[in-house]
């Protein structure tokens, strides 16, 4: 009988967990969950209403009532008030404020249970900062993907690019850097190697060799 496992992919930005996670999903014919996504979603829902901290008190009782969607297939499709925003998340200012925001334990809690909740039955490729030290710490099957800094901005850069939007590359630099280090500093699940986790520097692969190797991994276990 065919496994249905629970694959983590952690690291930092620009590493490539979003691709090569879907990839993965995509051969094994796996649900693909991109936790980030989630963050993304909360901030721009934050960011149109303009709510602050001071909500601090109400904070549950806002998250639960956002008109926010995450449909998780083979993609992760966000939904704000009946628009599809999944493009309109990715952006620099989008990228600070969720980093900003997942600092919140209000936030994590809400996001971590609806995360476990995507990928409680197995089959599922998730990924993000803590998939496999907090959202699945007893995951089948944890990855942690990194590359060198400039190789992760460049990567970055290009995605721009190939959206047509021309970024300042030092300053991506900065803030990706400074994303990274809050992400990593932070009191609250922050992004470190899981325990057991497999490490995989893709520096100088491409994404068939990236997704070659964790394919090596994975097909021992299904
Ligand atoms: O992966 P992505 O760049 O879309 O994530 C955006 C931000 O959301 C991260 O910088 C991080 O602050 C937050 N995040 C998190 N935990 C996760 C996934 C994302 O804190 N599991």
């Amino acid at each position: 009988m065919k496994k249905h496992l629970i694959i983590t992919i952690d690291g930092p930005s620009g590493a490539g967990k979003s691709t090569i996670a879907k990839k993965i999903a995509e051969r094994l014919n796996y649900k693909y969950v991109d936790t980030g996504a989630m963050y993304r979603g909360v901030a721009y829902a934050f960011k149109y209403y303009g709510f602050l901290e001071k909500e601090e008190d109400k904070l549950h009782e806002i998250l639960k009532h956002l008109p926010l969607e995450f449909h998780f297939k083979n993609n992760a499709i966000v939904i704000f008030n009946g628009n599809n925003i999944t493009e309109d998340i990715r952006t620099p200012e989008i990228s600070m404020l969720a980093s900003k925001l997942s600092q919140n334990k209000t936030v994590r809690y809400f996001l971590t249970e609806k995360q476990r909740e995507e990928g409680r039955s197995g089959g599922v490729v998730i990924e993000g900062r803590d998939t496999g030290t907090v959202v699945f710490p007893d995951a089948d099957i944890k990855f942690y993907l990194d590359a060198r800094e400039e190789e992760r901005t460049k990567r970055r850069f290009l995605e721009f690019k190939a959206k047509g939007l021309e970024l300042d590359l030092e300053k991506l630099k900065d803030e990706m850097k400074k994303r990274d280090k809050d992400d990593s500093e932070r009191q609250i699940a922050p992004l470190k190697i899981p325990e057991g986790a497999i490490y995989i520097d893709t520096t100088g692969l491409d994404i068939e060799a990236v997704t070659e190797r964790l394919m090596d991994y994975i097909k021992v276990r299904l």
